[in-house]
């Protein structure tokens, strides 16, 4: 399956400790924490949520809970788990009733913004679902030629700017106008990612959020940040700024078939309090997997 193969490099990293807890028993136990510690680290769980698990299992193996090392994992996974499914987080996209629902992706250039959106489309289209893509990168002339390439790619009709230098929050605006009268079921759409520190990029988005709900009031539905999975933990303080200026429905975390720092999955919701919605797992139209917490724990924690 496509999320398990594309875990494999944050498995194969922490694949050391299941070959300590093979051969695990209570004498080891120091030293196979610390192994596991280390591997955490590695795999960008950070150190809060590192040092929370390691001693959560050491607390229970002194207290003589766990007494194999198959029941240690199992733990592991469990405190995984628990981690990633934040009480109150939704992980499914919220779509409400009024057509058409508005998506409006973020995220800096180069996280994988366009490729996502372009992936998303094809998923909800094979839901049964009406899509129209927006080309709100008005600011980098080749980003509305690659999203036209998706709108092809996946058959949606597309939206684009009708002069040079137009504004971000008119292309949204007259794309909702045209998914409001062409029946669509869903808007995509795209934004600029021009460095996060560039304030004006804020000032738009803010500007877009305003012009799609004068549309459509309620929209937009999901304001989805797009986060490089390879960026690790780098991907905090701009999470963080996105979040506040914005407001942030949900994050698709992208590229962790090419990154063995899948752990940052698990201190991203955890610092953040916002649910990953979807990872991408490679650059064809299928790769976007819709984030569930077990399938990835199993899929890092063999
Ligand atoms: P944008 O600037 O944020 O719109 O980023 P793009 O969508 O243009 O993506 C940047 C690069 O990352 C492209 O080469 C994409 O093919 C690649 N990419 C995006 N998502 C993924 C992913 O999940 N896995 C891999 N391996 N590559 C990805």
């Amino acid at each position: 399956d496509k999320l398990f193969s594309g875990f494999s490099k944050t498995r194969d990293n922490l694949a050391v400790i299941d070959e300590l807890l093979l051969y695990w028993n209570l004498s080891d136990t120091d030293r196979v924490l610390d192994e596991l510690e280390e591997a955490l680290l590695v795999a960008d769980f950070g150190p809060k949520i590192t040092i929370k698990i390691v001693e959560s299992l050491r607390d229970d193996i002194y207290a003589g809970n766990l007494k194999s090392g198959s029941e240690i994992k199992d733990a592991l996974k469990k405190c995984v788990l628990d981690l990633v499914t934040k009480k109150g987080n939704k992980t499914e996209l919220q779509l409400g009733f009024r057509k058409p629902a508005v998506i409006i992706i973020v995220g800096v250039n180069g996280g994988g913004k366009t490729t996502s959106l372009g992936k998303l489309a094809h998923r909800l289209k094979k839901e049964g679902a009406k899509v129209l893509m927006a080309a709100g990168d008005t600011f980098r002339a080749a980003a509305s030629d690659q999203l036209e390439i998706w709108a092809e790619r996946t058959g949606c009709e597309i939206v684009v700017a009708e002069k040079e230098k137009a504004k971000a929050s008119s292309v949204l605006s007259q794309a909702v106008k045209r998914g409001k009268e062409g029946g669509f079921d869903v808007v995509l759409c795209d934004t600029s990612g021009r460095l996060h520190t560039n304030y004006s990029l804020m000032e738009e988005l803010i500007a877009c959020k305003k012009a799609v709900s004068k549309v459509v009031p309620g929209t937009p539905n999901e304001i989805l940040l797009v986060l490089d999975g390879t960026t690790g933990l780098n991907m905090l303080p701009q999470a963080r700024e996105f979040n506040e200026v914005v407001g942030i429905t949900g994050l698709i975390l992208t590229k962790l078939d090419g990154s063995a720092r899948g752990g940052c999955v698990v201190s991203v919701v955890d610092e953040l309090g916002i649910p990953v919605k979807f990872v991408g797992v490679g650059e064809g139209v299928e790769d976007l997997q819709p984030f569930d917490a077990e399938t990835f724990v199993d899929a890092i924690v063999i």
